[in-house]
């Protein structure tokens, strides 16, 4: 759905007027976007004098912290900027405008690896630097033991990740009709969904391979066996004379599949596939596919499946038939459902060789990271301020809905709140150190923003790999994932118990804020906090909570809180100041097991990797079922899809979340899976998630 502001106008006057008069007129989310009255002169600041600020308990599960607060409409007339911008004030205003800049299209939804995602680092990078932060890194992006003492020279740590599976290539490919070769690109492709493997086997024709189409149209006989065969499947479904669908459309997409019919194919037992385009359909031609496009046909097959040509399918069948009937006659016969599985002549047989090889694809990202020299006794120990600053574009990378595919994701909220965040502190942090006195005591800052954290926290994972600065003398890293949406004042901090005594230096400083703390002890292990967590950093993980435009393309700039943002920032950077001036370091702590409610994640854990559905079809695909789990004992397998929970919709891996989050460990629910095409009930038996 498209956002349409009621006055296309205003945007391109500042932001703040934007947030303030149209973001509340969002179509998508009347309730809960932003905080949008505008504020009486001073009001804000004191009504932050006077509150006092109180601490809860996170709720049980991540995605359950999303505070809403009634808006009230304000009538764009009315709004005075100049008053808008007092009220606001230096740094909302200067969070509001990095924000505004970050989330703008040409930052393309700032994907690794992209245009937009280069950009994205030289931004953060001028400003670090115009803040007056040193380059956090050497030459080569990363200290080793060989480069400690190495100048650091450079504000970027470049690293590269694989994408698991994202490039296919065809090493062999051979295939030979009764003896003779064919050409491989000219009469037939590898395609990507093929395995492996060697077959030598006379041809079955299956039709359009469909097991359960309308009206009890079934290419295949009940008791069809197909082993030891190669199956010659049509592409599509069912054709009239004017090779237009014969179904309706919904039926057609569904049945038409190809990822269906090959795993009914194989189902059967089929050795291998050889696909061909039934010449005169009006949709489609009858070129033989790319590897990289038939990648798309869906999971990978344990047969070698080919494309052939209409010409070399149509001499196959003249040889293979008894009767001789060509392929324009063996298309009609599956139109009209007269005929099913046919074995061909044995004595006729398809000899193919296939090798193929999925690798992961390398991305390049960078992460960025400016230093404020402390000084002192202090000086080489060391607080981190991080936050992701990439996002997924177009939706190439992360949870996102298949349905926004292909439109630009902003990532107003996710994350350039939190980049912004890094550039604000940075410069008031500058300030403030400028302004300490001389012999002040004072740890040195590192400002992050990482690369390649909506992909799988890579960025954060590089670094604390390679970190540019001792890992043993960092007190405390400060993670910032989505503070753009304040709602309630109330703002969610987690990893609060990853250091000894770390609450109580928390207590006063949240206490203060005016701010409703939800807090959490351990950390979410959603963002780049846990990267830190991982390598003994004590870390919080600051966020504003979940709302409907997260991860989608209505994750735009008009929707974020900058007066918000403010408060949540002046905590951070009241936390950043105290832990940065305390005499002692803090010590990581493995923060306390929470059982049952007030944990980061669902207490039951159905034990699968979701894969990648390249058709981009509802429900959650199963890349991997793991051993002992309820997964696995409910006989869930590699290459199900779930689509069902109880009478829940399964659209995508959110809603898989959302269903395990409501959930103890014995609750039993029925799943329904899509397997090779059929549904399937599963009955799932949680236990409960192993620490
Ligand atoms: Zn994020």
């Amino acid at each position: 759905m498209a956002h349409h502001p009621p006055d296309d106008r205003l945007l391109v006057v500042t932001g703040a007027v934007i947030w303030l008069a149209l973001g509340c007129q969002s179509p998508q989310s009347p309730t809960d976007v932003g905080r949008l009255s505008p504020v009486a002169p001073g009001a804000r600041s004191e009504a932050r004098q006077e509150a006092t600020g109180r601490i809860i308990q996170f709720p049980q599960s991540f995605t359950d912290f999303a505070p809403t607060e009634k808006i009230v409409p304000v009538d764009a007339k009315e709004v005075s900027l100049r008053q808008v911008l007092e009220d606001l004030g230096e740094d909302a205003t200067l969070w509001y405008q990095h924000v505004q800049t970050l989330a703008n299209p040409f930052f393309e939804g700032r994907v690794p690896g992209s245009r937009g995602g280069e950009l994205t680092t030289e931004y953060v990078e001028f400003f670090l630097r115009l803040y007056g932060l040193e380059p956090a890194f050497p030459a080569d992006g990363q200290m080793t033991e060989e480069t400690e003492g190495t100048q650091r020279v450079s504000y970027r740590q470049p690293f590269t990740f694989g994408l698991r599976g994202s490039e296919t290539e065809v090493i062999t490919a051979k295939l030979l009709l009764d003896g003779e070769p064919l050409a491989d690109g000219a009469d037939f492709v590898v395609l990507g969904n093929s395995a492996s493997g060697e077959i030598n086997a006379p041809v079955s024709f299956v039709g359009y391979g469909i097991a359960d189409g309308p009206d009890g149209y079934s290419s295949f006989e009940a008791e069809a066996d197909l082993s030891g065969r190669v199956a010659l499947l049509l592409r599509y479904a069912p054709l009239d004379e004017a090779g237009e669908p014969l179904w309706n459309e919904r039926q057609y997409l569904r049945h038409g599949r190809i990822a269906r019919k090959m795993r009914a194919a194989a189902r059967f037992g089929a050795a291998a596939i050889l696909m061909v385009n039934p010449p005169g359909a009006a949709v489609g031609g009858e070129d033989l596919e790319s590897i990289q496009q038939s990648r798309g046909f869906g999971r990978k097959l344990d047969i070698p499946v080919f494309q052939i040509t209409p010409d070399v399918a149509d001499r196959l069948l003249v040889e293979a038939d008894p009767l001789g009937r060509g392929l324009k006659t063996w298309c009609h016969l599956a139109d009209t459902g007269a005929v099913k599985t046919v074995d061909l002549r044995d004595t006729i047989t398809v000899r193919g060789q296939t090798e193929v090889r999925r690798r992961s694809r390398r991305v390049a990202g960078a992460n960025v990271g400016g230093i404020l020299r402390g000084r002192g006794e202090l000086a080489e120990e060391w607080v981190v301020i991080g936050a992701h600053h990439d996002h997924v574009g177009h939706g190439a990378l992360g949870g996102i809905n298949p349905r926004n595919r292909g439109q630009l994701h902003p990532g107003a909220d996710d994350n350039a709140s939190g980049t912004a965040g890094v550039l604000v502190l940075a410069k008031k942090l500058s300030e403030a150190y400028a302004d300490a006195p001389d012999d002040a005591d004072l740890r040195s800052v590192l400002l992050l923003t990482f690369d390649a954290e909506e992909a799988g926290l890579h960025g954060s994972r590089y670094f604390a790999r390679h970190p540019s600065i001792d890992p043993a003398m960092i007190s405390l890293m400060i993670n910032m994932d989505m503070i753009g949406r304040l709602r309630n004042h109330t703002v969610s901090v987690l990893g609060t118990a990853t250091a000894e005594g770390l609450s109580e230096v928390l207590e006063p400083l949240l206490e203060h804020s005016g701010l409703t703390v939800s807090v959490n002890g351990g950390g979410s292990g959603r963002s780049d906090d846990a990267s830190f967590h991982r390598i003994g950093v004590p870390a919080l993980h600051f966020f504003t909570g979940m709302h409907r435009e997260y991860t989608s393309p209505a994750d735009q700039a008009y929707t974020v809180n900058p007066a918000g943002a403010e408060e949540v920032l002046d905590l951070v950077f009241d936390i950043a100041q105290d832990i940065a001036r305390r005499p002692e370091q803090l010590v990581f702590e493995k923060p306390p097991v929470q059982r049952g409610r007030n944990r980061g994640y669902a207490p039951v854990r159905l034990g699968i990797r979701p894969g990648m559905d390249e058709d981009d079809l509802p429900g959650v695909l199963v890349d991997e079922v793991f051993k002992e789990t309820a997964a696995h004992e409910a006989g869930i397998q590699d290459g199900d899809v779930i689509t069902a929970w109880g009478n829940e919709t399964i659209e995508g891996l959110r809603d898989l979340f959302m269903m395990l989050q409501e959930h103890t460990p014995g609750d039993t629910v029925t799943l329904t899976v899509l397997r090779d095409g059929m549904p399937v009930a599963v009955q799932v038996t949680f236990k409960a998630r192993e620490e």
